[in-house]
């Protein structure tokens, strides 16, 4: 009976591309880029030699720990089944053994063809692009706040992305500020303009603080040329009752709000890194005896392995000549739509 039926299934799944490319999707790609209840095709489903288990793909997502995408491997094994029974799936980063991900799915798995059918109920960390780390570091006591917003943006509900967004930003503002002085004192500060950032922390009005720090924000945290303290208040300006945010609005301004913050994350990760290198190297240049080679040896070693934890730890800041500029040119994203 199950045979008779699995082979109805198999030609109902390969019906229309007998003489084509197999129907369906590979295995990986179903749990790496197809979204929750969403039932598909697959067209690779291995057994293994004793056809009890099926062999389960290494999977490329996002590892919140490497700060990239890294191979993840299954840590069980997944037993087969003709019928559609619920299944479980965790997978570890190759890289650094630490960050997991979990899915729960639906799957039957034809017996005679490498085929099946499957459906996804949930995964762990949510579906959808990541957030990258150094975001969630500048608002980290409303991270969860943020990663909601993300989840109702990457599901296009822009009214829900928006407020989850405002609420983030009016509650972290002076911690972004912070994050801005921050990367002031590292280009180049003075005691009045130290000041000035501790006037706007205590002010009770956004506006006022942007006002304040208008003409000291450090060339390398503008966007486009823009403060992005300013696109960011821009962004919060219309409330929700307004009739011109509609739920498409809403999306866009949440879009542009994650933007403006996420560069801004790392553009002052990148100042306050690049001091850090400078003071590193200055510091082993200084240890360095002036004629002695296996000091200098050394030296280089020391400073090769701190540019191997650097490039392992950030990938893609570092190397240009002028970070600063380059990164402004290469990475810069639109300015969200200014509201009136
Ligand atoms: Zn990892």
């Amino acid at each position: 009976m199950a045979d008779a039926m699995n082979a109805d299934e198999q030609a109902a799944l390969m019906g229309q591309n007998k003489e084509s490319e197999p129907a369906g999707i590979s295995f990986k790609s179903f749990l790496e880029q197809i979204p929750p209840d969403t039932t598909v095709v697959l067209n690779d489903l291995e057994r293994n030699t004793t056809g009890n288990y099926l062999k389960v793909p290494d999977l490329q997502l996002y590892c919140e720990a490497c700060e990239g995408d890294r191979m993840f491997q299954a840590t069980d094994s997944l037993s087969a089944s003709s019928d559609w029974q619920p299944r479980f799936l965790k997978f570890l980063c190759r890289n650094c053994g630490t960050r997991i991900y979990r899915f729960s799915i639906l799957l039957k798995a034809l017996r005679d063809v490498p085929m099946g059918q499957a459906m996804k109920f949930a995964q762990i960390p949510a579906f959808g692009p990541q957030t990258p780390a150094r975001l969630l570091r500048l608002v980290q006591p409303d991270r969860e706040l943020l990663l909601q917003g993300r989840r109702s943006e990457v599901r296009g509900l822009g009214i829900g992305a928006f407020a989850y967004y405002r609420r983030v930003v009016e509650n972290q503002r002076n911690r972004i500020i912070q994050n801005i002085a921050k990367a002031v004192k590292v280009v180049g500060s003075t005691p009045e303009i130290d000041q000035l950032f501790e006037d706007a922390l205590g002010q009770y009005q956004f506006s006022k603080s942007i006002e304040m720090l208008k003409n000291v924000i450090p060339q390398a945290l503008l966007i486009n040329g823009e403060n992005p303290l300013t696109l960011l208040h821009s962004a919060l300006s219309n409330g929700l009752h307004d009739p011109e945010m509609t739920d498409q609005h809403c999306l866009e301004l949440a879009q542009s709000i994650r933007i403006v913050l996420t560069e801004l994350a790392e553009r002052v990760a990148a100042v306050v890194k690049d001091d850090q290198e400078l003071v590193k190297a200055i510091n082993v240049l200084k240890r360095t005896p002036r004629s002695s080679k296996p000091a200098l040896a050394d030296a280089a070693s020391r400073e090769s392995e701190a540019e191997t934890l650097a490039n392992r730890d950030d990938l893609g800041q570092m190397c240009e000549a002028e970070p600063e500029e380059s990164s402004e040119r290469t990475r810069a994203p639109k300015p969200p739509t200014p509201v009136n």
